[in-house]
Protein backbone atom coordinates (compact mmCIF):
# COMPACT_ATOMS: atom_id res chain seq x y z
CA UNK A 1 0.00 0.00 0.00
CA UNK A 2 0.92 3.18 -0.68
CA UNK A 3 1.72 5.91 2.00
CA UNK A 4 -1.35 8.32 0.68
CA UNK A 5 -3.40 5.08 0.69
CA UNK A 6 -2.34 4.50 4.14
CA UNK A 7 -3.36 7.84 5.26
CA UNK A 8 -7.09 7.54 3.74
CA UNK A 9 -7.21 4.10 4.72
CA UNK A 10 -6.36 5.60 8.71
CA UNK A 11 -8.00 8.89 8.18
CA UNK A 12 -11.73 8.70 9.80
CA UNK A 13 -13.53 10.53 7.02
CA UNK A 14 -16.12 11.50 9.46
CA UNK A 15 -13.60 12.72 11.70
CA UNK A 16 -11.88 14.67 9.16
CA UNK A 17 -15.32 15.50 7.73
CA UNK A 18 -16.61 17.36 10.88
CA UNK A 19 -13.04 18.78 11.38
CA UNK A 20 -13.59 20.15 8.45
CA UNK A 21 -16.94 21.40 8.49
CA UNK A 22 -16.44 22.84 12.12
CA UNK A 23 -13.29 25.05 10.59
CA UNK A 24 -16.01 26.28 7.24
CA UNK A 25 -18.19 27.01 10.23
CA UNK A 26 -16.01 29.50 11.97
CA UNK A 27 -15.18 30.97 8.66
CA UNK A 28 -18.25 31.35 7.79
CA UNK A 29 -19.59 34.71 9.53
CA UNK A 30 -16.42 36.91 7.86
CA UNK A 31 -17.50 38.98 5.49
CA UNK A 32 -14.97 38.28 2.71
CA UNK A 33 -14.01 39.77 -1.10
CA UNK A 34 -11.52 40.24 -3.29
CA UNK A 35 -9.72 42.52 -1.05
CA UNK A 36 -9.67 43.58 2.51
CA UNK A 37 -9.69 42.61 6.03
CA UNK A 38 -12.49 39.50 6.09
CA UNK A 39 -10.31 38.13 3.14
CA UNK A 40 -6.95 39.05 5.56
CA UNK A 41 -8.15 36.83 8.34
CA UNK A 42 -9.46 34.32 6.52
CA UNK A 43 -6.07 33.79 5.36
CA UNK A 44 -4.68 33.97 8.60
CA UNK A 45 -7.39 31.56 10.25
CA UNK A 46 -6.17 29.16 7.10
CA UNK A 47 -2.46 30.06 8.66
CA UNK A 48 -3.16 29.12 11.87
CA UNK A 49 -3.52 25.14 10.53
CA UNK A 50 -1.05 25.05 7.82
CA UNK A 51 2.41 26.67 6.86
CA UNK A 52 0.61 29.91 5.04
CA UNK A 53 2.91 32.20 3.54
CA UNK A 54 0.69 35.48 3.19
CA UNK A 55 1.68 38.05 0.30
CA UNK A 56 0.24 41.25 0.05
CA UNK A 57 -0.04 43.35 -3.61
CA UNK A 58 -0.34 46.92 -3.35
CA UNK A 59 -3.36 48.52 -5.27
CA UNK A 60 -2.83 49.50 -8.70
CA UNK A 61 -0.16 47.49 -9.48
CA UNK A 62 -0.46 45.72 -13.16
CA UNK A 63 -1.05 42.10 -13.10
CA UNK A 64 -0.91 40.97 -16.81
CA UNK A 65 -3.70 42.83 -18.76
CA UNK A 66 -5.81 43.79 -15.03
CA UNK A 67 -5.19 46.60 -12.44
CA UNK A 68 -5.25 45.40 -8.48
CA UNK A 69 -8.36 47.13 -7.38
CA UNK A 70 -8.43 49.37 -4.17
CA UNK A 71 -9.08 47.43 -0.95
CA UNK A 72 -12.75 47.81 0.12
CA UNK A 73 -13.75 47.03 3.66
CA UNK A 74 -17.26 47.26 5.13
CA UNK A 75 -18.26 48.40 8.80
CA UNK A 76 -22.00 48.82 8.12
CA UNK A 77 -24.78 48.71 5.86
CA UNK A 78 -28.74 49.17 6.35
CA UNK A 79 -31.46 50.61 4.69
CA UNK A 80 -34.16 52.31 7.53
CA UNK A 81 -37.70 53.30 7.45
CA UNK A 82 -38.60 57.17 8.07
CA UNK A 83 -38.90 55.90 11.67
CA UNK A 84 -35.21 54.97 11.79
CA UNK A 85 -35.95 51.39 11.96
CA UNK A 86 -33.67 49.04 10.10
CA UNK A 87 -35.53 46.82 7.01
CA UNK A 88 -32.47 45.62 5.84
CA UNK A 89 -29.29 45.42 8.08
CA UNK A 90 -25.95 43.71 7.02
CA UNK A 91 -25.56 42.85 10.78
CA UNK A 92 -27.71 40.14 10.34
CA UNK A 93 -26.37 38.75 6.63
CA UNK A 94 -23.28 40.39 4.62
CA UNK A 95 -24.84 39.48 1.64
CA UNK A 96 -27.54 42.47 2.26
CA UNK A 97 -24.88 44.53 0.66
CA UNK A 98 -23.62 44.56 -3.09
CA UNK A 99 -20.17 43.56 -2.37
CA UNK A 100 -17.42 46.38 -3.28
CA UNK A 101 -20.16 49.22 -2.90
CA UNK A 102 -18.63 52.55 -2.44
CA UNK A 103 -20.41 54.63 0.51
CA UNK A 104 -22.84 56.08 0.78
CA UNK A 105 -25.51 57.94 2.86
CA UNK A 106 -28.95 59.35 1.32
CA UNK A 107 -32.28 60.02 2.19
CA UNK A 108 -34.21 58.75 -1.13
CA UNK A 109 -37.83 58.03 -2.68
CA UNK A 110 -38.45 54.31 -3.18
CA UNK A 111 -38.69 54.71 -6.70
CA UNK A 112 -34.51 55.87 -6.87
CA UNK A 113 -33.99 53.18 -4.07
CA UNK A 114 -35.40 50.30 -6.20
CA UNK A 115 -32.71 50.70 -9.09
CA UNK A 116 -30.55 50.12 -6.27
CA UNK A 117 -32.13 46.37 -5.11
CA UNK A 118 -32.00 42.90 -5.59
CA UNK A 119 -34.16 39.91 -4.93
CA UNK A 120 -35.41 36.24 -6.33
CA UNK A 121 -38.85 36.43 -6.96
CA UNK A 122 -39.00 32.99 -7.72
CA UNK A 123 -37.26 31.96 -4.11
CA UNK A 124 -38.83 34.58 -1.69
CA UNK A 125 -36.72 34.22 1.12
CA UNK A 126 -33.73 33.71 -0.21
CA UNK A 127 -31.19 36.90 -0.36
CA UNK A 128 -29.38 37.18 -3.83
CA UNK A 129 -25.19 37.23 -3.78
CA UNK A 130 -24.19 40.41 -5.90
CA UNK A 131 -20.84 42.07 -6.02
CA UNK A 132 -19.85 45.25 -8.12
CA UNK A 133 -15.85 45.01 -8.50
CA UNK A 134 -14.67 46.56 -11.46
CA UNK A 135 -17.91 49.45 -11.49
CA UNK A 136 -18.08 51.95 -8.80
CA UNK A 137 -21.40 51.34 -7.82
CA UNK A 138 -23.56 49.94 -4.64
CA UNK A 139 -26.52 48.48 -3.43
CA UNK A 140 -28.35 45.57 -1.89
CA UNK A 141 -29.39 42.51 -1.70
CA UNK A 142 -32.68 41.19 0.16
CA UNK A 143 -35.40 38.98 -0.10
CA UNK A 144 -38.26 39.28 -1.90
CA UNK A 145 -40.30 38.76 1.40
CA UNK A 146 -38.83 42.06 2.27
CA UNK A 147 -39.15 43.72 -0.53
CA UNK A 148 -42.66 43.53 -0.53
CA UNK A 149 -42.91 45.24 3.13
CA UNK A 150 -41.43 48.38 1.31
CA UNK A 151 -43.91 51.53 1.15
CA UNK A 152 -43.61 52.92 -2.53
CA UNK A 153 -44.90 56.08 -1.36
CA UNK A 154 -42.13 56.50 1.64
CA UNK A 155 -38.57 58.09 1.83
CA UNK A 156 -35.58 55.85 3.01
CA UNK A 157 -32.62 56.20 4.69
CA UNK A 158 -29.35 54.62 3.12
CA UNK A 159 -26.21 54.14 5.13
CA UNK A 160 -23.61 51.79 2.99
CA UNK A 161 -20.64 52.45 5.82
CA UNK A 162 -17.63 51.49 3.68
CA UNK A 163 -14.31 52.46 2.21
CA UNK A 164 -12.53 51.90 -0.94
CA UNK A 165 -8.85 53.26 -0.56
CA UNK A 166 -5.36 52.53 -1.67
CA UNK A 167 -4.43 48.85 0.08
CA UNK A 168 -3.05 45.43 -1.18
CA UNK A 169 -5.03 42.25 -2.55
CA UNK A 170 -4.00 39.37 -0.14
CA UNK A 171 -3.79 35.72 -1.65
CA UNK A 172 -1.69 32.97 0.54
CA UNK A 173 0.10 30.15 -0.74
CA UNK A 174 1.62 26.98 0.95
CA UNK A 175 4.38 25.37 -0.57
CA UNK A 176 5.13 21.94 0.41
CA UNK A 177 8.75 20.60 -0.96
CA UNK A 178 8.55 16.88 -2.32
CA UNK A 179 11.77 14.54 -3.80
CA UNK A 180 10.84 16.38 -7.26
CA UNK A 181 10.87 20.18 -8.43
CA UNK A 182 7.80 19.26 -10.00
CA UNK A 183 4.51 20.52 -8.42
CA UNK A 184 0.99 20.05 -7.87
CA UNK A 185 -1.12 23.05 -8.04
CA UNK A 186 -4.41 23.26 -5.42
CA UNK A 187 -5.73 26.63 -6.09
CA UNK A 188 -9.33 27.76 -4.21
CA UNK A 189 -10.66 30.73 -4.37
CA UNK A 190 -11.36 32.95 -0.88
CA UNK A 191 -12.94 35.99 -2.27
CA UNK A 192 -16.81 35.01 -1.23
CA UNK A 193 -18.73 36.15 1.62
CA UNK A 194 -20.95 34.11 3.98
CA UNK A 195 -21.41 31.19 1.28
CA UNK A 196 -21.17 27.45 2.46
CA UNK A 197 -20.60 25.28 -0.86
CA UNK A 198 -19.14 28.48 -2.69
CA UNK A 199 -16.40 27.89 -1.39
CA UNK A 200 -15.53 27.76 2.35
CA UNK A 201 -15.84 24.09 1.76
CA UNK A 202 -12.85 23.89 -1.16
CA UNK A 203 -11.10 26.46 1.26
CA UNK A 204 -11.34 23.80 4.26
CA UNK A 205 -10.54 20.81 2.15
CA UNK A 206 -7.49 22.25 0.37
CA UNK A 207 -6.33 23.33 4.16
CA UNK A 208 -7.32 19.54 5.67
CA UNK A 209 -5.03 18.29 2.23
CA UNK A 210 -2.38 20.50 2.75
CA UNK A 211 -2.23 19.49 6.38
CA UNK A 212 -2.14 15.91 5.77
CA UNK A 213 0.81 16.22 3.40
CA UNK A 214 2.62 18.38 5.58
CA UNK A 215 3.02 14.50 7.49
CA UNK A 216 3.69 13.01 3.97
CA UNK A 217 7.10 12.42 2.26
CA UNK A 218 6.25 12.64 -1.64
CA UNK A 219 7.38 12.17 -5.09
CA UNK A 220 6.13 15.71 -6.09
CA UNK A 221 5.89 19.37 -4.24
CA UNK A 222 2.78 20.70 -3.77
CA UNK A 223 1.79 24.23 -3.87
CA UNK A 224 -1.48 25.07 -2.33
CA UNK A 225 -2.73 28.78 -3.14
CA UNK A 226 -5.67 30.19 -1.62
CA UNK A 227 -6.85 33.56 -3.57
CA UNK A 228 -10.15 35.82 -4.29
CA UNK A 229 -11.28 34.50 -7.65
CA UNK A 230 -10.21 35.40 -11.13
CA UNK A 231 -7.86 38.69 -10.00
CA UNK A 232 -6.23 36.53 -7.16
CA UNK A 233 -5.40 33.84 -10.02
CA UNK A 234 -4.38 36.54 -12.59
CA UNK A 235 -2.17 38.22 -9.53
CA UNK A 236 -0.61 35.03 -8.50
CA UNK A 237 0.10 33.88 -12.06
CA UNK A 238 1.62 37.14 -12.80
CA UNK A 239 4.15 36.89 -10.03
CA UNK A 240 4.61 33.40 -10.47
CA UNK A 241 5.68 32.85 -14.20
CA UNK A 242 8.39 30.62 -13.39
CA UNK A 243 6.93 28.62 -10.65
CA UNK A 244 3.74 28.25 -13.45
CA UNK A 245 6.74 26.25 -15.35
CA UNK A 246 7.17 23.45 -12.63
CA UNK A 247 3.23 22.95 -12.64
CA UNK A 248 2.70 19.48 -13.69
CA UNK A 249 -0.74 18.75 -12.62
CA UNK A 250 -3.17 21.01 -10.65
CA UNK A 251 -6.84 21.12 -8.96
CA UNK A 252 -8.99 24.39 -8.93
CA UNK A 253 -11.05 22.97 -6.04
CA UNK A 254 -15.00 24.28 -5.85
CA UNK A 255 -18.07 23.75 -4.38
CA UNK A 256 -17.21 20.85 -2.82
CA UNK A 257 -18.76 19.85 0.11
CA UNK A 258 -23.10 19.22 -1.16
CA UNK A 259 -24.37 16.17 -2.01
CA UNK A 260 -24.40 16.19 -5.35
CA UNK A 261 -21.67 13.85 -7.06
CA UNK A 262 -18.49 15.16 -8.15
CA UNK A 263 -17.86 16.80 -11.39
CA UNK A 264 -14.54 16.68 -12.92
CA UNK A 265 -13.86 19.51 -15.30
CA UNK A 266 -10.91 18.66 -17.68
CA UNK A 267 -8.27 20.63 -18.14
CA UNK A 268 -7.58 22.91 -21.87
CA UNK A 269 -5.35 20.17 -22.63
CA UNK A 270 -8.45 17.69 -22.36
CA UNK A 271 -6.13 14.57 -21.94
CA UNK A 272 -3.21 15.59 -19.73
CA UNK A 273 -2.70 13.09 -16.64
CA UNK A 274 -4.41 14.47 -14.22
CA UNK A 275 -7.63 15.18 -16.27
CA UNK A 276 -7.27 11.11 -16.64
CA UNK A 277 -6.74 10.77 -13.00
CA UNK A 278 -9.41 12.85 -11.67
CA UNK A 279 -11.87 10.82 -14.59
CA UNK A 280 -10.86 7.47 -13.42
CA UNK A 281 -11.35 8.28 -9.35
CA UNK A 282 -14.94 10.09 -9.93
CA UNK A 283 -15.33 7.16 -11.55
CA UNK A 284 -14.86 4.27 -9.97
CA UNK A 285 -17.20 6.17 -6.72
CA UNK A 286 -20.21 3.93 -5.71
CA UNK A 287 -21.99 7.49 -6.59
CA UNK A 288 -19.84 7.65 -9.77
CA UNK A 289 -19.43 10.93 -11.30
CA UNK A 290 -18.92 13.34 -14.31
CA UNK A 291 -16.33 14.40 -16.25
CA UNK A 292 -17.04 17.63 -18.23
CA UNK A 293 -14.91 18.68 -21.34
CA UNK A 294 -13.13 22.00 -21.31
CA UNK A 295 -14.47 25.86 -21.93
CA UNK A 296 -13.17 28.82 -20.71
CA UNK A 297 -15.66 29.70 -17.98
CA UNK A 298 -16.15 28.39 -14.69
CA UNK A 299 -13.37 29.08 -11.98
CA UNK A 300 -9.42 30.13 -11.79
CA UNK A 301 -8.96 27.48 -14.19
CA UNK A 302 -9.75 29.93 -16.44
CA UNK A 303 -6.77 31.37 -15.62
CA UNK A 304 -4.13 28.48 -15.45
CA UNK A 305 -5.77 27.23 -18.95
CA UNK A 306 -5.37 30.34 -20.83
CA UNK A 307 -3.39 29.63 -23.59
CA UNK A 308 -0.25 31.57 -22.29
CA UNK A 309 0.30 29.12 -19.31
CA UNK A 310 -2.05 25.93 -20.85
CA UNK A 311 -1.21 24.38 -17.78
CA UNK A 312 -2.79 20.58 -16.98
CA UNK A 313 -4.84 22.22 -14.44
CA UNK A 314 -8.44 20.78 -14.03
CA UNK A 315 -11.87 21.92 -11.75
CA UNK A 316 -12.98 19.13 -8.70
CA UNK A 317 -16.54 20.13 -7.64
CA UNK A 318 -19.57 18.79 -6.86
CA UNK A 319 -22.16 20.52 -8.36
CA UNK A 320 -21.33 22.63 -11.06
CA UNK A 321 -21.30 26.17 -11.27
CA UNK A 322 -24.60 28.26 -11.98
CA UNK A 323 -26.64 24.91 -12.00
CA UNK A 324 -28.15 24.49 -9.12
CA UNK A 325 -30.86 26.96 -7.43
CA UNK A 326 -28.72 28.16 -4.54
CA UNK A 327 -26.10 28.75 -6.54
CA UNK A 328 -25.01 32.82 -5.22
CA UNK A 329 -27.80 32.74 -2.58
CA UNK A 330 -28.28 32.76 0.68
CA UNK A 331 -29.29 29.34 0.41
CA UNK A 332 -25.94 28.18 0.26
CA UNK A 333 -25.33 28.28 3.81
CA UNK A 334 -24.02 25.71 6.66
CA UNK A 335 -27.03 23.63 6.46
CA UNK A 336 -26.18 23.13 2.12
CA UNK A 337 -22.54 21.06 3.24
CA UNK A 338 -22.10 18.18 5.50
CA UNK A 339 -18.94 16.58 7.22
CA UNK A 340 -19.16 13.41 5.37
CA UNK A 341 -18.71 14.89 1.98
CA UNK A 342 -16.39 17.38 2.91
CA UNK A 343 -14.43 14.21 4.53
CA UNK A 344 -15.18 11.97 1.37
CA UNK A 345 -13.77 15.20 -1.04
CA UNK A 346 -10.56 14.83 1.06
CA UNK A 347 -10.53 11.17 0.24
CA UNK A 348 -11.11 11.96 -3.58
CA UNK A 349 -8.37 14.25 -3.66
CA UNK A 350 -6.08 12.07 -1.69
CA UNK A 351 -6.86 9.32 -4.21
CA UNK A 352 -6.31 11.58 -7.32
CA UNK A 353 -3.18 12.72 -5.92
CA UNK A 354 -2.37 9.06 -5.11
CA UNK A 355 -2.53 8.03 -8.74
CA UNK A 356 -0.49 10.48 -9.69
CA UNK A 357 2.11 9.75 -7.36
CA UNK A 358 2.67 6.75 -8.22
CA UNK A 359 1.97 5.83 -11.43
CA UNK A 360 4.82 4.61 -13.65
CA UNK A 361 5.72 2.37 -16.92
CA UNK A 362 6.75 -1.03 -16.31
CA UNK A 363 8.77 -3.58 -18.56
CA UNK A 364 7.71 -7.18 -18.05
CA UNK A 365 11.11 -8.97 -17.67
CA UNK A 366 8.83 -12.19 -18.54
CA UNK A 367 7.24 -10.92 -22.08
CA UNK A 368 7.12 -14.67 -23.73
CA UNK A 369 3.99 -16.71 -22.32
CA UNK A 370 2.81 -15.87 -18.85
CA UNK A 371 4.93 -16.40 -15.70
CA UNK A 372 4.28 -19.48 -13.75
CA UNK A 373 2.17 -17.17 -11.13
CA UNK A 374 1.83 -20.08 -8.90
CA UNK A 375 5.15 -20.88 -8.14
CA UNK A 376 5.42 -17.84 -6.80
CA UNK A 377 2.74 -18.29 -4.55
CA UNK A 378 1.07 -15.00 -7.18
CA UNK A 379 -2.23 -17.71 -7.97
CA UNK A 380 -4.34 -19.73 -5.91
CA UNK A 381 -3.28 -23.59 -5.40
CA UNK A 382 -7.00 -24.50 -5.96
CA UNK A 383 -8.07 -25.06 -9.57
CA UNK A 384 -10.87 -25.58 -11.42
CA UNK A 385 -12.66 -22.44 -10.17
CA UNK A 386 -14.49 -20.67 -13.16
CA UNK A 387 -13.41 -16.93 -11.57
CA UNK A 388 -9.92 -15.52 -10.44
CA UNK A 389 -10.06 -12.77 -7.83
CA UNK A 390 -9.56 -9.61 -8.54
CA UNK A 391 -5.76 -9.59 -7.23
CA UNK A 392 -4.92 -11.90 -9.94
CA UNK A 393 -6.52 -10.70 -12.73
CA UNK A 394 -5.17 -7.42 -11.77
CA UNK A 395 -1.84 -9.38 -11.98
CA UNK A 396 -2.48 -10.31 -15.19
CA UNK A 397 -3.58 -7.03 -16.69
CA UNK A 398 -0.25 -5.89 -15.35
CA UNK A 399 2.19 -8.25 -17.26
CA UNK A 400 0.42 -7.91 -20.38
CA UNK A 401 0.23 -4.86 -20.75
CA UNK A 402 3.68 -3.89 -19.17
CA UNK A 403 5.72 -3.65 -22.60
CA UNK A 404 7.33 -0.12 -21.39
CA UNK A 405 4.72 1.39 -23.29
CA UNK A 406 1.47 1.34 -20.92
CA UNK A 407 1.48 3.30 -17.53
CA UNK A 408 -0.51 1.95 -14.46
CA UNK A 409 -3.17 4.42 -15.41
CA UNK A 410 -3.14 2.96 -18.73
CA UNK A 411 -3.80 -0.62 -17.70
CA UNK A 412 -6.29 0.75 -14.80
CA UNK A 413 -8.12 2.27 -17.58
CA UNK A 414 -8.34 -0.47 -20.05
CA UNK A 415 -9.22 -3.02 -17.40
CA UNK A 416 -11.71 -0.96 -15.66
CA UNK A 417 -10.09 -1.85 -12.27
CA UNK A 418 -9.07 0.33 -10.01
CA UNK A 419 -5.83 2.46 -9.83
CA UNK A 420 -4.87 0.80 -6.32
CA UNK A 421 -5.64 -2.34 -6.94
CA UNK A 422 -3.43 -2.31 -10.26
CA UNK A 423 -0.91 -0.56 -8.15
CA UNK A 424 -0.50 -3.12 -5.60
CA UNK A 425 -0.33 -5.82 -8.16
CA UNK A 426 2.67 -4.20 -10.02
CA UNK A 427 4.26 -4.18 -6.42
CA UNK A 428 3.68 -7.55 -6.02
CA UNK A 429 5.25 -8.51 -9.26
CA UNK A 430 8.03 -5.86 -8.85
CA UNK A 431 8.72 -7.77 -5.82
CA UNK A 432 9.39 -11.07 -7.93
CA UNK A 433 11.78 -9.28 -9.93
CA UNK A 434 8.70 -10.10 -13.04
CA UNK A 435 8.74 -6.09 -14.08
CA UNK A 436 11.45 -3.41 -14.24
CA UNK A 437 10.28 0.55 -14.22
CA UNK A 438 10.74 2.08 -17.66
CA UNK A 439 9.50 5.95 -16.86
CA UNK A 440 8.44 7.35 -13.63
CA UNK A 441 7.97 11.06 -14.95
CA UNK A 442 5.11 12.59 -15.69
CA UNK A 443 4.19 12.78 -19.71
CA UNK A 444 3.16 16.49 -18.87
CA UNK A 445 6.22 17.91 -18.24
CA UNK A 446 7.38 20.40 -20.22
CA UNK A 447 10.82 19.66 -20.58
CA UNK A 448 13.43 16.73 -20.14
CA UNK A 449 15.82 18.56 -17.37
CA UNK A 450 13.63 17.90 -14.91
CA UNK A 451 15.76 16.01 -11.37
CA UNK A 452 15.39 12.63 -12.33
CA UNK A 453 13.24 10.64 -9.76
CA UNK A 454 15.25 8.02 -8.12
CA UNK A 455 12.41 4.88 -8.26
CA UNK A 456 14.88 2.48 -6.14
CA UNK A 457 15.37 4.59 -3.34
CA UNK A 458 13.10 7.01 -2.52
CA UNK A 459 9.43 5.59 -4.03
CA UNK A 460 6.45 5.95 -1.36
CA UNK A 461 5.35 2.35 -2.11
CA UNK A 462 8.42 0.35 -1.54
ZN1 LIG B 1 -19.00 31.98 -6.74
Amino acid sequence: MTSLQQAIAQGNTRNIGTELYDFAASLFPICRSITGSGLRQTLQAIGAKIPLQIHEVPSGTSVFDWVVPKEWNIRDAYIADEQGRRLVDFRECNLHVVNYSIPVRARMPYAELTLHLHTIPQHPQWIPYRTSYYKEDWGFCLTHEQLEKFDPHSQYEVCIDSSLEDGSLTYGECYLPGQTEGEILVSSHCCHPSLANDNLAAIAVATGLAKELTKQNLRYSYRFVFAPGTIGAITWLSRNREAAQRIRHGLVLSGIGNTDSFHYKKSRRGNSEVDRAAAHIVSHLPQAGTCLEFSPYGYDERQYCSPGFDLPVGCLMRSVWGTFPEYHTSADDLGFIYADQLGEAWRVCLDIFDVLENNCTYRNLNPYCEPQLGRRNLYGSMGGSHSITEEINACLWVLNFSDGKHSLLDIAERSGLAFPAIQKAADLLFHEQLLAVVDRDSPDRPEANETAFAFNTTSTSR
